[in-house]
Protein backbone atom coordinates (compact mmCIF):
# COMPACT_ATOMS: atom_id res chain seq x y z
CA UNK A 1 0.00 0.00 0.00
CA UNK A 2 1.43 3.96 -0.67
CA UNK A 3 3.05 5.29 2.06
CA UNK A 4 2.08 9.10 2.23
CA UNK A 5 4.48 11.27 3.73
CA UNK A 6 4.91 14.68 4.48
CA UNK A 7 6.17 14.99 0.96
CA UNK A 8 2.89 14.32 -0.51
CA UNK A 9 1.58 17.19 1.48
CA UNK A 10 -0.61 19.34 -1.02
CA UNK A 11 1.44 22.72 -2.77
CA UNK A 12 -1.72 24.35 -1.24
CA UNK A 13 -1.19 23.48 2.20
CA UNK A 14 2.53 24.25 2.15
CA UNK A 15 1.60 27.69 1.04
CA UNK A 16 -0.95 27.97 3.49
CA UNK A 17 1.85 26.85 6.13
CA UNK A 18 4.10 28.94 4.97
CA UNK A 19 1.94 32.30 4.77
CA UNK A 20 2.53 32.71 8.99
CA UNK A 21 2.09 33.53 10.94
CA UNK A 22 -1.55 32.74 10.18
CA UNK A 23 -4.66 35.68 11.10
CA UNK A 24 -7.46 35.95 13.09
CA UNK A 25 -10.10 36.66 10.96
CA UNK A 26 -12.70 39.44 11.96
CA UNK A 27 -15.25 41.36 10.02
CA UNK A 28 -13.84 39.47 6.90
CA UNK A 29 -10.03 40.62 7.39
CA UNK A 30 -7.13 39.02 8.30
CA UNK A 31 -5.66 40.37 11.48
CA UNK A 32 -2.44 40.34 13.29
CA UNK A 33 -2.85 40.43 17.55
CA UNK A 34 -3.31 43.89 19.17
CA UNK A 35 0.31 42.97 20.30
CA UNK A 36 1.73 41.37 17.68
CA UNK A 37 1.83 38.48 19.93
CA UNK A 38 1.94 34.64 18.10
CA UNK A 39 1.89 31.09 19.40
CA UNK A 40 3.21 27.95 17.69
CA UNK A 41 1.39 25.05 16.22
CA UNK A 42 3.48 21.88 15.82
CA UNK A 43 2.80 18.23 14.21
CA UNK A 44 2.44 16.06 16.80
CA UNK A 45 3.46 13.33 14.47
CA UNK A 46 7.01 14.64 14.15
CA UNK A 47 7.09 17.81 16.63
CA UNK A 48 7.61 20.02 13.80
CA UNK A 49 6.51 23.29 13.46
CA UNK A 50 3.55 23.98 11.15
CA UNK A 51 2.99 27.40 11.25
CA UNK A 52 3.22 30.66 13.53
CA UNK A 53 0.08 31.81 14.13
CA UNK A 54 -1.51 34.92 16.35
CA UNK A 55 -2.55 35.07 19.40
CA UNK A 56 -5.47 37.02 19.74
CA UNK A 57 -5.91 39.37 22.55
CA UNK A 58 -9.21 40.55 24.77
CA UNK A 59 -9.39 44.09 22.35
CA UNK A 60 -9.09 41.48 19.31
CA UNK A 61 -11.76 39.44 21.04
CA UNK A 62 -13.92 42.59 21.84
CA UNK A 63 -13.34 43.27 18.24
CA UNK A 64 -14.49 40.53 16.96
CA UNK A 65 -17.45 40.47 18.93
CA UNK A 66 -18.29 43.72 17.42
CA UNK A 67 -17.78 42.97 13.74
CA UNK A 68 -20.20 39.81 14.75
CA UNK A 69 -22.87 42.64 16.39
CA UNK A 70 -21.78 44.59 13.60
CA UNK A 71 -22.64 41.87 10.67
CA UNK A 72 -25.83 40.78 12.32
CA UNK A 73 -27.39 44.79 12.26
CA UNK A 74 -25.68 45.83 8.99
CA UNK A 75 -24.69 43.02 6.43
CA UNK A 76 -28.45 41.69 5.89
CA UNK A 77 -27.49 37.88 6.96
CA UNK A 78 -30.09 37.42 9.56
CA UNK A 79 -33.02 38.80 7.07
CA UNK A 80 -32.02 36.51 4.53
CA UNK A 81 -34.76 34.36 3.59
CA UNK A 82 -33.95 30.51 4.64
CA UNK A 83 -33.19 29.42 0.92
CA UNK A 84 -30.88 32.56 0.20
CA UNK A 85 -28.95 31.85 3.39
CA UNK A 86 -28.86 28.28 2.62
CA UNK A 87 -27.49 28.98 -1.10
CA UNK A 88 -24.07 30.87 0.70
CA UNK A 89 -24.05 27.64 3.16
CA UNK A 90 -24.21 25.04 0.56
CA UNK A 91 -21.40 27.27 -1.37
CA UNK A 92 -19.82 27.01 1.97
CA UNK A 93 -19.97 23.06 2.14
CA UNK A 94 -19.25 22.55 -1.45
CA UNK A 95 -15.98 24.26 -1.37
CA UNK A 96 -14.74 22.53 1.56
CA UNK A 97 -15.53 19.55 -0.30
CA UNK A 98 -13.80 20.47 -3.00
CA UNK A 99 -10.94 21.32 -0.57
CA UNK A 100 -11.53 18.46 1.40
CA UNK A 101 -8.20 16.73 0.51
CA UNK A 102 -6.23 20.24 1.45
CA UNK A 103 -8.36 20.50 4.81
CA UNK A 104 -7.79 16.81 5.51
CA UNK A 105 -4.34 17.18 5.35
CA UNK A 106 -3.94 20.36 7.46
CA UNK A 107 -6.41 18.81 10.17
CA UNK A 108 -4.39 15.68 9.97
CA UNK A 109 -1.16 17.59 10.46
CA UNK A 110 -2.21 19.56 12.82
CA UNK A 111 -4.03 17.03 15.35
CA UNK A 112 -1.86 13.94 14.42
CA UNK A 113 -5.23 12.12 13.19
CA UNK A 114 -4.83 9.65 11.10
CA UNK A 115 -5.61 11.14 7.35
CA UNK A 116 -8.25 9.16 6.65
CA UNK A 117 -9.62 9.80 9.67
CA UNK A 118 -9.57 13.81 9.08
CA UNK A 119 -10.61 13.31 5.89
CA UNK A 120 -14.07 11.89 7.51
CA UNK A 121 -14.30 14.69 10.21
CA UNK A 122 -14.02 16.81 7.00
CA UNK A 123 -16.37 15.41 5.09
CA UNK A 124 -18.87 15.27 8.15
CA UNK A 125 -19.04 19.38 8.30
CA UNK A 126 -20.24 18.91 4.98
CA UNK A 127 -22.74 16.91 5.95
CA UNK A 128 -23.78 18.73 9.06
CA UNK A 129 -23.80 22.07 7.05
CA UNK A 130 -26.11 20.55 4.27
CA UNK A 131 -28.16 18.66 6.96
CA UNK A 132 -29.05 22.22 9.42
CA UNK A 133 -29.32 24.26 5.84
CA UNK A 134 -31.84 22.28 4.05
CA UNK A 135 -33.68 21.44 7.30
CA UNK A 136 -34.10 25.76 8.05
CA UNK A 137 -35.93 25.91 4.79
CA UNK A 138 -38.25 23.68 5.77
CA UNK A 139 -38.92 25.35 9.54
CA UNK A 140 -42.32 27.42 10.09
CA UNK A 141 -40.88 31.01 11.51
CA UNK A 142 -44.55 32.19 11.96
CA UNK A 143 -47.17 29.83 14.21
CA UNK A 144 -50.68 31.17 14.67
CA UNK A 145 -51.57 30.18 18.18
CA UNK A 146 -55.18 29.53 19.23
CA UNK A 147 -56.02 31.81 22.24
CA UNK A 148 -59.56 33.19 23.03
CA UNK A 149 -60.64 36.15 22.14
CA UNK A 150 -57.16 37.73 20.99
CA UNK A 151 -55.28 37.27 17.17
CA UNK A 152 -51.68 35.75 18.45
CA UNK A 153 -48.78 34.06 17.00
CA UNK A 154 -45.26 33.12 17.83
CA UNK A 155 -41.97 34.69 15.53
CA UNK A 156 -38.90 32.67 15.40
CA UNK A 157 -35.32 34.88 14.75
CA UNK A 158 -32.21 34.79 15.55
CA UNK A 159 -29.63 36.01 18.21
CA UNK A 160 -26.93 37.93 17.20
CA UNK A 161 -23.19 37.15 17.83
CA UNK A 162 -23.22 33.45 19.34
CA UNK A 163 -19.49 32.60 20.53
CA UNK A 164 -17.72 29.12 20.22
CA UNK A 165 -14.83 27.55 21.64
CA UNK A 166 -14.05 24.03 20.63
CA UNK A 167 -11.28 21.92 21.96
CA UNK A 168 -8.25 20.31 19.94
CA UNK A 169 -9.56 16.57 19.00
CA UNK A 170 -12.52 16.79 16.43
CA UNK A 171 -11.44 21.20 15.42
CA UNK A 172 -13.77 21.05 11.81
CA UNK A 173 -16.34 18.54 12.95
CA UNK A 174 -17.36 20.15 16.16
CA UNK A 175 -17.19 23.67 14.07
CA UNK A 176 -19.91 22.01 11.70
CA UNK A 177 -21.89 20.72 14.74
CA UNK A 178 -22.37 24.07 16.42
CA UNK A 179 -21.92 26.99 13.27
CA UNK A 180 -24.64 24.76 11.23
CA UNK A 181 -27.36 25.05 13.44
CA UNK A 182 -26.25 28.80 14.23
CA UNK A 183 -25.55 30.02 11.28
CA UNK A 184 -28.11 28.44 9.39
CA UNK A 185 -31.09 30.26 11.71
CA UNK A 186 -29.11 33.51 10.34
CA UNK A 187 -26.79 34.29 13.50
CA UNK A 188 -23.37 35.35 13.55
CA UNK A 189 -20.32 33.90 15.06
CA UNK A 190 -17.37 34.35 17.12
CA UNK A 191 -15.06 30.88 17.33
CA UNK A 192 -11.49 30.72 19.42
CA UNK A 193 -10.31 27.27 17.98
CA UNK A 194 -7.79 25.35 20.55
CA UNK A 195 -4.07 26.62 20.54
CA UNK A 196 -3.01 23.43 19.99
CA UNK A 197 -5.24 23.19 16.52
CA UNK A 198 -6.12 26.41 14.96
CA UNK A 199 -5.44 25.46 11.36
CA UNK A 200 -8.68 24.20 9.42
CA UNK A 201 -10.72 27.15 11.46
CA UNK A 202 -8.62 29.77 10.26
CA UNK A 203 -8.96 27.77 6.53
CA UNK A 204 -12.24 27.41 7.11
CA UNK A 205 -13.17 31.37 7.85
CA UNK A 206 -11.14 32.45 4.85
CA UNK A 207 -12.85 29.77 2.74
CA UNK A 208 -16.11 31.38 4.20
CA UNK A 209 -15.50 34.96 2.53
CA UNK A 210 -13.87 33.30 -0.99
CA UNK A 211 -17.95 31.59 -1.36
CA UNK A 212 -19.21 35.27 -0.60
CA UNK A 213 -20.83 34.89 2.91
CA UNK A 214 -20.88 38.28 4.08
CA UNK A 215 -17.41 40.10 6.41
CA UNK A 216 -17.83 39.67 10.00
CA UNK A 217 -20.25 36.89 9.95
CA UNK A 218 -17.73 33.83 10.77
CA UNK A 219 -14.70 35.58 12.97
CA UNK A 220 -12.09 33.53 14.35
CA UNK A 221 -9.83 34.36 16.89
CA UNK A 222 -7.33 32.00 17.60
CA UNK A 223 -4.76 32.07 21.27
CA UNK A 224 -4.81 30.76 24.10
CA UNK A 225 -7.22 29.82 26.74
CA UNK A 226 -6.35 32.65 28.51
CA UNK A 227 -6.55 35.29 27.46
CA UNK A 228 -8.50 34.63 24.30
CA UNK A 229 -10.85 31.93 25.55
CA UNK A 230 -11.57 34.06 28.78
CA UNK A 231 -12.56 36.69 26.92
CA UNK A 232 -14.76 35.39 24.80
CA UNK A 233 -16.39 33.71 27.64
CA UNK A 234 -16.79 36.90 29.26
CA UNK A 235 -18.09 39.12 26.85
CA UNK A 236 -21.31 40.49 27.17
CA UNK A 237 -21.75 41.35 23.89
CA UNK A 238 -22.82 37.60 23.11
CA UNK A 239 -26.15 36.42 23.26
CA UNK A 240 -25.41 32.39 23.57
CA UNK A 241 -22.04 30.78 24.10
CA UNK A 242 -21.37 26.86 23.00
CA UNK A 243 -18.20 25.64 24.49
CA UNK A 244 -17.03 22.04 23.83
CA UNK A 245 -13.66 21.09 26.51
CA UNK A 246 -13.09 19.77 29.84
CA UNK A 247 -15.28 20.19 32.81
CA UNK A 248 -12.76 22.36 34.51
CA UNK A 249 -12.72 24.80 31.66
CA UNK A 250 -16.51 24.07 31.25
CA UNK A 251 -16.95 25.31 35.08
CA UNK A 252 -15.47 28.85 34.76
CA UNK A 253 -17.11 29.41 31.05
CA UNK A 254 -20.27 28.43 33.07
CA UNK A 255 -19.72 30.90 35.54
CA UNK A 256 -18.00 33.83 33.11
CA UNK A 257 -21.51 33.69 30.91
CA UNK A 258 -23.81 33.70 33.94
CA UNK A 259 -21.98 36.63 35.21
CA UNK A 260 -23.51 38.09 32.06
CA UNK A 261 -26.53 36.28 31.55
CA UNK A 262 -25.50 34.52 28.36
CA UNK A 263 -26.97 31.43 28.26
CA UNK A 264 -24.02 28.74 27.90
CA UNK A 265 -24.44 25.37 26.34
CA UNK A 266 -21.17 23.17 27.67
CA UNK A 267 -20.42 19.63 25.79
CA UNK A 268 -17.75 17.95 28.22
CA UNK A 269 -15.60 15.10 29.12
CA UNK A 270 -16.63 11.49 29.28
CA UNK A 271 -16.21 8.19 30.91
CA UNK A 272 -18.30 5.77 29.08
CA UNK A 273 -19.02 2.40 30.06
CA UNK A 274 -19.39 -0.46 27.65
CA UNK A 275 -21.24 -3.09 29.34
CA UNK A 276 -20.75 -6.74 27.33
CA UNK A 277 -22.45 -9.88 28.27
CA UNK A 278 -21.55 -13.32 27.88
CA UNK A 279 -23.83 -13.97 24.34
CA UNK A 280 -22.02 -11.69 22.35
CA UNK A 281 -19.99 -12.16 19.04
CA UNK A 282 -17.23 -12.15 20.92
CA UNK A 283 -14.27 -11.63 18.12
CA UNK A 284 -16.63 -8.92 16.67
CA UNK A 285 -17.18 -7.11 20.20
CA UNK A 286 -13.76 -7.32 20.78
CA UNK A 287 -12.74 -6.08 17.24
CA UNK A 288 -15.27 -2.76 17.93
CA UNK A 289 -14.17 -1.54 21.14
CA UNK A 290 -10.53 -2.06 20.01
CA UNK A 291 -11.27 0.35 17.39
CA UNK A 292 -13.06 2.54 19.59
CA UNK A 293 -10.09 2.75 22.12
CA UNK A 294 -7.91 3.43 19.80
CA UNK A 295 -10.36 6.03 17.29
CA UNK A 296 -7.73 9.31 17.27
CA UNK A 297 -5.76 7.53 19.72
CA UNK A 298 -8.20 7.55 22.54
CA UNK A 299 -8.99 11.42 22.42
CA UNK A 300 -12.72 11.03 21.99
CA UNK A 301 -15.13 12.38 24.62
CA UNK A 302 -17.96 9.77 24.75
CA UNK A 303 -15.31 6.96 24.07
CA UNK A 304 -16.01 3.84 26.01
CA UNK A 305 -13.06 3.42 28.39
CA UNK A 306 -15.06 1.45 31.06
CA UNK A 307 -15.04 -2.31 29.78
CA UNK A 308 -17.87 -3.81 31.73
CA UNK A 309 -17.22 -7.76 31.29
CA UNK A 310 -19.77 -10.45 31.82
CA UNK A 311 -17.73 -12.91 34.29
CA UNK A 312 -18.30 -16.21 32.57
CA UNK A 313 -16.21 -14.55 29.52
CA UNK A 314 -14.24 -12.29 31.31
CA UNK A 315 -10.59 -14.36 30.84
CA UNK A 316 -11.31 -15.39 27.56
CA UNK A 317 -12.51 -11.45 26.32
CA UNK A 318 -9.53 -9.98 28.21
CA UNK A 319 -6.95 -12.13 26.45
CA UNK A 320 -8.56 -11.44 23.32
CA UNK A 321 -8.56 -7.55 23.56
CA UNK A 322 -4.63 -7.90 24.48
CA UNK A 323 -3.67 -9.84 21.56
CA UNK A 324 -6.09 -7.59 19.02
CA UNK A 325 -4.21 -4.57 20.90
CA UNK A 326 -1.09 -5.69 20.39
CA UNK A 327 -1.67 -5.84 16.51
CA UNK A 328 -2.38 -2.38 16.41
CA UNK A 329 -0.32 -0.40 14.12
CA UNK A 330 1.16 2.98 16.02
CA UNK A 331 2.60 5.34 13.38
CA UNK A 332 2.89 8.85 11.68
CA UNK A 333 -0.66 9.92 11.02
CA UNK A 334 0.31 10.82 7.54
CA UNK A 335 1.61 6.98 7.02
CA UNK A 336 -1.65 4.93 5.25
CA UNK A 337 -0.47 2.19 7.29
CA UNK A 338 -1.14 3.71 10.45
CA UNK A 339 -3.69 2.36 12.38
CA UNK A 340 -3.28 5.00 15.40
CA UNK A 341 -1.35 7.83 15.26
CA UNK A 342 0.17 10.42 18.52
CA UNK A 343 -1.53 12.23 21.03
CA UNK A 344 -1.95 15.36 20.44
CA UNK A 345 1.10 17.29 22.63
CA UNK A 346 3.93 16.00 25.31
CA UNK A 347 1.23 17.23 27.72
CA UNK A 348 -1.26 15.12 26.55
CA UNK A 349 1.19 12.21 26.55
CA UNK A 350 2.22 12.64 29.95
CA UNK A 351 -1.44 12.85 31.42
CA UNK A 352 -2.03 9.02 29.82
CA UNK A 353 1.69 7.90 31.23
CA UNK A 354 0.49 9.69 34.20
CA UNK A 355 -2.78 8.08 34.73
CA UNK A 356 -1.27 4.49 34.24
CA UNK A 357 1.26 5.16 37.06
CA UNK A 358 -1.38 6.54 39.30
CA UNK A 359 -3.67 3.69 38.72
CA UNK A 360 -1.04 1.25 39.52
CA UNK A 361 -0.26 2.46 42.45
CA UNK A 362 -3.48 2.59 43.43
CA UNK A 363 -3.79 -1.43 42.78
CA UNK A 364 -5.23 -1.72 39.44
CA UNK A 365 -3.75 -4.75 37.80
CA UNK A 366 -1.72 -3.31 34.53
CA UNK A 367 -3.21 -6.24 32.22
CA UNK A 368 -1.43 -4.49 28.87
CA UNK A 369 1.73 -2.11 29.93
CA UNK A 370 0.85 0.47 27.07
CA UNK A 371 3.74 3.74 27.65
CA UNK A 372 5.62 5.70 25.41
CA UNK A 373 5.61 4.52 21.65
CA UNK A 374 8.56 4.71 19.52
CA UNK A 375 7.79 5.22 15.58
CA UNK A 376 10.45 4.41 13.09
CA UNK A 377 12.20 8.39 12.03
CA UNK A 378 9.79 10.50 14.03
CA UNK A 379 10.23 12.03 17.20
CA UNK A 380 6.28 12.45 17.78
CA UNK A 381 4.02 12.10 21.16
CA UNK A 382 3.60 8.83 20.43
CA UNK A 383 2.02 5.52 23.25
CA UNK A 384 0.74 2.15 22.68
CA UNK A 385 -2.33 0.86 24.06
CA UNK A 386 -3.16 0.04 27.26
CA UNK A 387 -5.31 -2.20 29.21
CA UNK A 388 -6.24 -1.88 33.44
CA UNK A 389 -7.85 -3.87 35.42
CA UNK A 390 -9.49 -3.40 38.69
CA UNK A 391 -11.92 -2.04 41.30
CA UNK A 392 -13.79 0.99 40.07
CA UNK A 393 -12.51 3.11 42.92
CA UNK A 394 -9.21 3.73 41.16
CA UNK A 395 -8.13 6.77 39.84
CA UNK A 396 -7.93 5.76 36.25
CA UNK A 397 -11.38 4.26 36.39
CA UNK A 398 -12.90 7.26 37.79
CA UNK A 399 -10.96 10.47 35.65
CA UNK A 400 -11.23 10.77 32.18
CA UNK A 401 -7.71 9.78 30.79
CA UNK A 402 -8.22 10.84 27.08
CA UNK A 403 -5.89 8.53 25.81
CA UNK A 404 -5.88 4.38 24.23
CA UNK A 405 -5.89 2.86 27.90
CA UNK A 406 -9.44 0.93 28.35
CA UNK A 407 -10.24 -0.18 32.23
CA UNK A 408 -11.79 -3.51 32.65
CA UNK A 409 -14.16 -4.93 35.60
CA UNK A 410 -16.02 -7.77 35.77
CA UNK A 411 -19.69 -8.05 36.64
CA UNK A 412 -22.17 -10.91 37.97
CA UNK A 413 -25.61 -9.72 36.42
CA UNK A 414 -27.57 -7.25 34.27
CA UNK A 415 -28.38 -5.32 37.64
CA UNK A 416 -24.75 -4.99 38.77
CA UNK A 417 -23.40 -4.34 34.90
CA UNK A 418 -25.82 -1.53 35.47
CA UNK A 419 -24.91 -0.43 38.57
CA UNK A 420 -21.01 -0.42 37.64
CA UNK A 421 -21.68 1.41 34.60
CA UNK A 422 -23.55 4.03 36.31
CA UNK A 423 -21.02 4.56 39.01
CA UNK A 424 -19.49 7.89 37.38
CA UNK A 425 -19.99 11.42 37.30
CA UNK A 426 -19.76 11.54 34.20
CA UNK A 427 -23.22 11.08 31.96
CA UNK A 428 -21.72 10.89 28.05
CA UNK A 429 -22.03 7.84 26.68
CA UNK A 430 -22.12 4.20 26.96
CA UNK A 431 -22.77 1.31 25.16
CA UNK A 432 -24.59 -2.29 25.23
CA UNK A 433 -23.44 -5.37 23.99
CA UNK A 434 -25.52 -8.95 23.69
CA UNK A 435 -27.63 -10.63 21.29
CA UNK A 436 -30.58 -10.51 23.83
CA UNK A 437 -32.35 -7.72 22.46
CA UNK A 438 -34.85 -7.22 25.41
CA UNK A 439 -31.64 -7.08 27.62
CA UNK A 440 -30.01 -4.17 25.20
CA UNK A 441 -33.31 -2.42 25.51
CA UNK A 442 -33.37 -2.80 29.17
CA UNK A 443 -29.92 -1.93 29.92
CA UNK A 444 -29.37 0.78 27.37
CA UNK A 445 -32.35 2.63 28.87
CA UNK A 446 -31.34 2.13 32.64
CA UNK A 447 -27.75 3.54 32.06
CA UNK A 448 -27.93 7.22 33.58
CA UNK A 449 -25.91 8.86 30.07
CA UNK A 450 -27.34 11.15 27.48
CA UNK A 451 -26.66 8.48 24.56
CA UNK A 452 -26.54 5.00 25.05
CA UNK A 453 -25.33 2.54 22.20
CA UNK A 454 -26.43 -1.32 21.32
CA UNK A 455 -23.82 -3.45 19.93
CA UNK A 456 -21.92 -0.67 19.08
CA UNK A 457 -20.01 2.75 20.44
CA UNK A 458 -19.19 6.20 18.77
CA UNK A 459 -22.96 6.44 16.34
CA UNK A 460 -23.84 9.92 15.43
CA UNK A 461 -26.67 9.87 12.95
CA UNK A 462 -27.28 13.41 12.42
CA UNK A 463 -30.79 14.08 13.67
CA UNK A 464 -30.04 12.22 16.86
CA UNK A 465 -29.88 14.60 19.52
CA UNK A 466 -26.24 14.24 20.98
CA UNK A 467 -25.16 15.94 24.87
CA UNK A 468 -24.18 15.22 27.88
CA UNK A 469 -25.61 15.31 31.10
CA UNK A 470 -23.88 15.43 34.96
CA UNK A 471 -20.22 15.96 34.66
CA UNK A 472 -20.57 15.45 30.82
CA UNK A 473 -22.24 18.82 30.35
CA UNK A 474 -25.56 21.04 30.03
CA UNK A 475 -27.53 22.91 27.44
CA UNK A 476 -29.26 20.94 25.14
CA UNK A 477 -26.41 19.24 23.09
CA UNK A 478 -26.18 19.54 19.36
CA UNK A 479 -26.88 17.51 15.53
CA UNK A 480 -31.17 17.08 15.95
CA UNK A 481 -33.58 19.84 15.38
CA UNK A 482 -33.52 20.89 19.04
CA UNK A 483 -30.14 22.52 18.44
CA UNK A 484 -31.63 24.44 15.58
CA UNK A 485 -34.20 25.79 17.57
CA UNK A 486 -31.64 26.80 20.16
CA UNK A 487 -30.51 29.10 17.89
CA UNK A 488 -33.84 30.95 17.56
CA UNK A 489 -35.28 33.63 19.75
CA UNK A 490 -39.09 32.67 20.09
CA UNK A 491 -40.68 36.00 20.23
CA UNK A 492 -44.94 36.00 20.77
CA UNK A 493 -46.88 39.02 19.64
CA UNK A 494 -50.51 39.41 20.47
CA UNK A 495 -53.87 41.33 19.82
CA UNK A 496 -57.14 41.68 21.48
CA UNK A 497 -59.74 40.85 18.97
P1 LIG B 1 -9.90 22.29 27.46
O1 LIG B 1 -11.07 22.47 28.33
O2 LIG B 1 -8.54 22.35 28.07
O3 LIG B 1 -9.89 23.39 26.30
C1 LIG B 1 -11.00 23.58 25.48
C2 LIG B 1 -10.98 24.99 24.93
O4 LIG B 1 -11.12 25.89 26.01
C3 LIG B 1 -9.68 25.37 24.20
O5 LIG B 1 -10.00 26.14 23.09
C4 LIG B 1 -8.97 26.20 25.25
O6 LIG B 1 -8.07 27.14 24.70
C5 LIG B 1 -10.13 26.90 25.91
N1 LIG B 1 -9.83 27.44 27.26
C6 LIG B 1 -8.85 27.06 28.12
N2 LIG B 1 -8.90 27.81 29.24
C7 LIG B 1 -9.94 28.67 29.08
C8 LIG B 1 -10.52 29.67 29.91
N3 LIG B 1 -10.02 29.97 31.11
N4 LIG B 1 -11.61 30.32 29.46
C9 LIG B 1 -12.14 30.02 28.25
N5 LIG B 1 -11.63 29.10 27.42
C10 LIG B 1 -10.53 28.43 27.84
O7 LIG B 1 -10.15 20.92 26.70
P2 LIG B 1 -9.20 20.18 25.68
O8 LIG B 1 -8.06 19.59 26.44
O9 LIG B 1 -8.91 21.07 24.51
O10 LIG B 1 -10.17 19.03 25.12
C11 LIG B 1 -10.38 17.85 25.77
C12 LIG B 1 -11.69 17.87 26.55
O11 LIG B 1 -12.77 18.19 25.69
C13 LIG B 1 -12.01 16.52 27.14
O12 LIG B 1 -12.49 16.66 28.45
C14 LIG B 1 -13.10 16.01 26.22
O13 LIG B 1 -13.90 15.01 26.79
C15 LIG B 1 -13.85 17.25 25.91
N6 LIG B 1 -14.67 17.10 24.69
C16 LIG B 1 -16.05 17.01 24.81
C17 LIG B 1 -16.84 16.85 23.67
C18 LIG B 1 -18.35 16.71 23.77
O14 LIG B 1 -19.02 16.81 22.74
N7 LIG B 1 -18.91 16.49 24.94
C19 LIG B 1 -16.25 16.79 22.40
C20 LIG B 1 -14.87 16.89 22.32
C21 LIG B 1 -14.08 17.06 23.47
Amino acid sequence: MAKMTRNDVLPEVVEYLAGGPLPGVIGGQKVASANQETFTTCDPGSRETLAEVYAMQPADVDRAVQAAQQAFDKSGWPQLSPNDRGVLLHRLADAVEQRKKSLAQIEALDCGKVYAQAEADVQNFVDTTRYFTDMALHIQHRSALAVARHEAWTVRAPWGPCGFIFPWNFPILLAGWGLAPALAAGNTVVIKPAEDTPLSTIYLALLAKEVGIPDGVINVVPGLGDPAGAALAGHPGLKRMSFTGSPEVGRLVGEACGRNLVPAKLELGGKGAAVVFDDVDLPQTVEKLVQAITFHCGQVCCDATRWLIHKPIYDQFVSACVERLQKVVVGYQMDRRTQMGPVVSEKQRQRVLGYLKRGQEEGAELVLPGGAAEVDGRDGFYVKPALLAGSLDNVAAREEIFGPVAYLTPFADEAEGIRLANQTDYGLANSVWSSDWDRCYRVAEAMVAANNWINAHNLFPLGVPYAGMNKSGLGGGVLSVHTLFDYWRSTSVVRPL
